[in-house]
C-alpha cells in the first residue's frame, strides 16, 4: 500500500501525457534502498518486482510522462519529455517532505520519438551506485530506491539485459519544463509552473524573479559541489538541468581519477562543451536560458523585467566563487578566511593539473599526510605545502585537528569509472559482489575503505562514458 498524492497529475493536461508503464517478461529485484523506502514512509514490502517493473500499478498510481523541451548542446530541442520514464505518483513522507516516484526504462510514451522507451542495467547501475554516493557526499540529487531486472532484452550496440531505476526527487522539474511552455507562448502554464516549484523547492519565496533568484543560488552551490569532488555531469542540456538545484540525469557522468580542468568523459561530448572546468559557465547559460522563460512573469515591462532577470542571473558568479571558496578552504583545512585562500588553493590545482595527480587522493592525501605521493616529481608540491602549512599557522587549530575536519570533507572513496564498470561487468556474468561492495563503500564515503581508494592502474583507466541510452 502506497499512500500516494499526485499533485502533478492535478495540473492542467498540457503539462504530461497520461500513459501506463509497459509490463515486462520477468520482473526480479536486482537492489532495494530500504533506508531510502523506510524515509518515504514506505513498506519496503510492498515495493516488489512486479511493482517497481510497472507490471502492477498500486492502487492511486497515476502513471504520467512529463512533458518538456531543451537545448542539447546549445541546439533547440521543441519537445523533448519523457521518452523512456513514467511518474507513477507522489509520497509525503513522515517529515512531510513530498517526492516524485519514477520508473525509468518503463516502456514507450507519447515522448520517446524513435526510442524504445528502455534502459539496460548498465546505465541503471551507474545511477543507483553514483547518485547514492552523491547522496552520502551530501550533494542535492535525485535518489535511487531500486533496481529491477526485466528479463528482457534491450538493443543497443548489441543485445543487453533490461532493466529499470526507479528514481525518487524533489521533483523532476527542469529549466526544459519552463522552456517547453515558454516557446508556445503560454504564460498561464508558466506561471502554475512557478508556483509548483516555489512550493515544492523553495517555499517562502516570492514570485517569478524571487524563484528565479533561489534557483541561481542554489545551481551555484551545486555545482561548486560537483567542482570539489570532481564530478563531471557530462551533459549539462537544459533538460538535465533540474530547476531546484539538484543533479538530475546521470548518463555519461564520471568523477575524474588525474586532475585536469580540460577533462571530458562523455563519448558524444566532442568538442568539450561540458568539460570539468566549463560546468560553472554552462551552468549560467542554462540559468539564463529559465531567466528568459520567465521574463512575462517578472514584469509587464520587457526592459525591466530584462534588467532584473539579468542581474539574478549575474549573481551566479559571486554566489559560486563564494561556494568554491569555502568549499576548498575547508578542503585544506582552513576554518577561517584569508586573502589569498582561493589562489593558494589555486596554486595547488594546477599543480596537480601539471602531473595528473589524483584528484580524489592528493586532497584525501593532504589529510593523511600522503600527498606527495600522488606527484611523480614531489618537488613543486612540498614547496606548494610548505606555503600551506605556513597558512594552517596561521589557524587556532593544529594540524592534526585541521586533518581531522579535512577527513570529514575529502573523500577516500567516490565511485571510480574502472569500478563502476567493473560492478556493471560482474553484474552481467550474474555476479553481484563488486556492485554490494562498491556499494557499501559509497555509503561511507569518508571512511577508509581499502583497494577501493586506489587510483586506476594504466591498463584499468576508462576514460570514455556513453550516455545512458
Ligand atoms: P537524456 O539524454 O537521457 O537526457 O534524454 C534526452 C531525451 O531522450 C529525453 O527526452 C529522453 O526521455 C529521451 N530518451 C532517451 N533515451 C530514450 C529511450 N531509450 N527511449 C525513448 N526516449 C529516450
Ligand atoms: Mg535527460
Amino acid at each position: 500500500m502506497i499512500a500516494f498524492d499526485n499533485s502533478y497529475a492535478r495540473l492542467p493536461e498540457r503539462f504530461y501525457a497520461r500513459v501506463p508503464p509497459t509490463p515486462v517478461a520477468a520482473p526480479a529485484l536486482f537492489a532495494l534502498n530500504e533506508p531510502l523506502a523506510r524515509a518515504m514512509g514506505l513498506d519496503p514490502a510492498a515495493l516488489d518486482a512486479a511493482t517497481l517493473a510497472g507490471n502492477r500499478l498500486p492502487a492511486g498510481a497515476e502513471p504520467i510522462a512529463q512533458a518538456y523541451a531543451g537545448h542539447q548542446f546549445a541546439g533547440w530541442v521543441p519537445q523533448l519529455g519523457d521518452g523512456r520514464a513514467i511518474l507513477l505518483g507522489e509520497v509525503v513522507g513522515p517529515d512531510g517532505r513530498r517526492l516524485d516516484i519514477q520508473l525509468k526504462g518503463a516502456g514507450p510514451t507519447p515522448f520517446s520519438r524513435m526510442g524504445d522507451g528502455r534502459a539496460w542495467l548498465g546505465p541503471v547501475i551507474r545511477e543507483y551506485l553514483v547518485s547514492e554516493a552523491m547522496t552520502a557526499l551530501g550533494v542535492p540529487t535525485t535518489r535511487a530506491l531500486a533496481i529491477v531486472t526485466t528479463g528482457e532484452t534491450v538493443w543497443r550496440e548489441g543485445p543487453l539485459p533490461g532493466a529499470i531505476l526507479t528514481r525518487v526527487a524533489d521533483s523532476h522539474i527542469r529549466v526544459g519544463t519552463f522552456q517547453f511552455f515558454a516557446a508556445r507562448g503560454d504564460t498561464e502554464a508558466l506561471r502554475i509552473l512557478t508556483d509548483v516549484v516555489i512550493a515544492r523547492h523553495y517555499p517562502g519565496v516570492e514570485g517569478a524573479l524571487g524563484l528565479l533568484r533561489a534557483a541561481v543560488a542554489a545551481q551555484a552551490r551545486l555545482v561548486a559541489q560537483w567542482m570539489g569532488l570532481g564530478f563531471i555531469h557530462g551533459v549539462m542540456n537544459t533538460d538535465n538541468a533540474h530547476v531546484g538545484g539538484i543533479t538530475i540525469d546521470y548518463g555519461p557522468c564520471a568523477f575524474m581519477d588525474a586532475y585536469h580542468p580540460e577533462t571530458v568523459f562523455s563519448s558524444i561530448d566532442r568538442h568539450g562543451r561540458y568539460a570539468y572546468a566549463r560546468q560553472p559557465q554552462i551552468a549560467v547559460w542554462n540559468m539564463a536560458q529559465f531567466a528568459s522563460c520567465l521574463l512575462p512573469l517578472i514584469d509587464a515591462d520587457r526592459d525591466r523585467a530584462v534588467a532584473a532577470a539579468t542581474a539574478a542571473v549575474h549573481a551566479f558568479a559571486p554566489a559560486y566563487e563564494a561556494a568554491w571558496s569555502g568549499l576548498f578552504r575547508a578542503k585544506l583545512g582552513l576554518a577561517t578566511a584569508q586573502e589569498g585562500d582561493a589562489a593558494l588553493a589555486e596554486g595547488l590545482l594546477a599543480l596537480m593539473a601539471a602531473q595528473g595527480a589524483d584528484f580524489t587522493r592528493t586532497f584525501r592525501g593532504l589529510a593523511t599526510g600522503t600527498a606527495a605521493a600522488e606527484f611523480a616529481d614531489p618537488a613543486p608540491f612540498r614547496a606548494w605545502e610548505a606555503r600551506w602549512h605556513a597558512r594552517l599557522a596561521a589557524e587556532q587549530r593544529d594540524l592534526a585537528a585541521a586533518q581531522a575536519a579535512m577527513r570529514a570533507v575529502n573523500p577516500a572513496v567516490i565511485p571510480r569509472n574502472h569500478r563502476v564498470e567493473e560492478a556493471i561487468a560482474a553484474a552481467l556474468a550474474g555476479d553481484r559482489a563488486p556492485f554490494d561492495r562498491l556499494h557499501a563503500a559509497l555509503a561511507r564515503p569518508f571512511e577508509p575503505a581499502g583497494d577501493l581508494e586506489a587510483a586506476p592502474r594504466p591498463d584499468q583507466v576508462v576514460g570514455v562514458t556513453f550516455c545512458g541510452t
